[in-house]
Parts: C-alpha cells; structure tokens; sequence
C-alpha cells in the first residue's frame, strides 16, 4: 500500500507514509468508530479523472456524521486533496483511500480529536477479473436498527471479514450475504446484480451499502433501455437466472460463475452484464472530466 516515497494527507499536511502516526489509545482502533472511502481514478486524456468523486466525499460526510463525527473539510476541499494526492504520489489509475478517525478516547461517545487521512496506491480490480464461485454466507448483514449499514463506518466490516473467510475456509472466492429476514441483501463490499428474461434484478436501499457503482449500473442499463428492478428477492427466485454480478469501486464490475451449487449458463460475454461492464470501463477514464475544473 506504500513504499518509502509515498506521500499521504494528514489533518491538512502532506506527510511521508512510512513516517506518519497514529496514537494506539485511537478510538477507532479500539471500537472502530470511524469512517473511511473507497474510491478510484482513472488515467484519461486529460490527466486523471477521480470517479464520482463528490459522491464518494459526500458519503464520506454522511458516515461521520452518522457516527456523531463532524469532519472540517468541505467536500470540494477533499476532492481537491484527492487531485494533489495523485499529483504527489505520481498516479493516475488508482485507488484512494481517505479515512476519519478519532484520537485518544476510551470512552463509548463520539468525542476528541477528529482526524482525515488520505492515501492512494496502484490496486488491480479486488476480486481478479475471473468469473467467481460464491457462497450463500451463514453470516448475515447486520440489521439496519443495530449498525448503520448504509454508511461505511469502520466497524461494520468486522461483518464483512467474518463472511469472506467463512467463504475462503470453504473453498469460494466471495460471500454472498442475506439480511436478516434470508433476503439477498450484499456481498462483502460489493453490491448484487441477477439478470433473469432480461430484467436486470437489484435489492432495494435499506439492508446495504448505497453503492456508487451500483447506481451508475442502474443509470447505464437505463440508458441502454435494460428494465432494472430493485426488489428484496430469495435466493431460490435466482434460479434459471442468465448471469449475475458485484459492483463496487475497488471490484468496478465482477462476473458470478456459480452462488452455492447454481450454475450461471451463459456466456459472460453474450451477457447484458458484459455491455454493462464494457460501458463502465468506457466511461470512467472519460466521463466526468468537467467535475475537476468544477470545484
Ligand atoms: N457494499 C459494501 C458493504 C461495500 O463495502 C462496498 C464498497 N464501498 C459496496 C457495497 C460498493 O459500493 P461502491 O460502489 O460505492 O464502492
């Protein structure tokens, strides 16, 4: 994630990663109260283009604040950061990682110092480019009235390891988790796609991540005239199912092979899917030029 002439932001520094620190009395550390970004640019003709960039700064707000934590930055003030943190580090195809958290404090508030940090490295698509043997996790997706699923807090992705090394110890590459009433809700940090007759089929907001990929994948098959339903479904209404996919910034668009012991026919290629991940690859070098010169 860093070598010796990595630079990262740091409460409005810019400082060396192999230099910078973190107190060990963090609250975060020690409760994971915190929230973090995970966001990637993309080298286009221009320079490079940091995708949705306000989307994923906004949410960013929305998950400290979920948390009782206030963050000074504006969200423009961060995309800039996000543009100087590439410059500095020389990097243009990249993942960003920015991340809020609090300093010394053992108490169960949100309260003491509130930090930002952001970095950035090369990171290749997280789950590979081959089509992917996923398992139904027996670990469900926390219920929405405990934890706040919908921000992207530090913790809730104790939730999110415990799914995919129950995955890994079986012998799979991915989790696919239910919410707590068995309906397909997510994976372990990306969203869920299934395309029957083609109707592109979705779980609704309320039991994931608001993924920003998976609203671009909505807006694009849109576009393409795909019909895209965002409804709360079983498992076994996947089946006879055409194709499925994650979608997720560090994942961007993820081919399924098989979910437990159903098979997926047909031919990735041949897919609605594949258009739909052609038109991402398209579009993320070159669609959002103007959001820099914006800001
Ligand atoms: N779900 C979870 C639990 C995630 O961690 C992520 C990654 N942020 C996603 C979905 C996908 O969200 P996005 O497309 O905004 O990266």
């Amino acid at each position: 994630y860093y070598n010796e002439n990595s630079i990262l932001f740091l409460d409005g520094q810019w400082v060396k990663a192999s230099e910078a620190k973190v107190d060990l009395f963090s609250q975060t550390m020690h409760y994971g109260n915190g929230a973090f970004e995970g966001i990637r640019s993309y080298a286009g003709a221009a320079g490079p283009n940091v995708f949705k960039a306000k989307e994923h700064f906004e949410r960013l707000k929305y998950s400290a604040e979920k948390m009782g934590i206030k963050i000074s930055q504006s969200v423009d003030e961060l995309v800039k950061v996000s543009y100087e943190l590439l410059d500095r580090n020389g990097l243009s195809n990249a993942y960003i990682r920015p991340m809020v958290y609090l300093g010394a404090n053992m108490k169960l508030l949100s309260c003491g110092e509130v930090h930002v940090m952001m970095a950035a490295w090369d990171w290749p698509p997280y789950l590979g480019d081959e089509a992917l043997k996923v398992m139904i996790s027996s670990v469900e997706r926390p219920n929405p009235k405990s934890i706040p699923v919908d921000a992207k807090v530090t913790g809730n992705y104790t939730n999110s390891i415990m799914a995919s090394n129950e995955a890994k110890r079986n012998g799979y590459d991915e989790a696919l988790l239910l919410d707590s009433e068995g309906y397909v809700a997510e994976g372990s940090g990306q969203n869920f796609f299934f395309v029957k007759d083609d109707v592109i089929y979705t779980p609704p907001l309320g039991n994931i991540l608001p993924g920003i990929t998976r609203a671009t994948i909505i807006e694009y098959a849109m576009e393409l005239g795909y019909p895209v339903v965002e409804k709360l479904f079983k498992p076994e209404e996947m089946k006879g199912a055409e194709v499925a996919f994650f979608t997720g910034t560090a994942t961007e668009v993820a081919s399924i092979k098989s979910i437990d012991d159903m098979e997926f026919a047909a031919d990735w290629k041949e897919t609605v899917a594949y258009d739909l991940f052609l038109m991402y690859r398209q579009r993320v070098s070159n669609a959002e030029l103007s959001e820099f010169t914006l800001v």
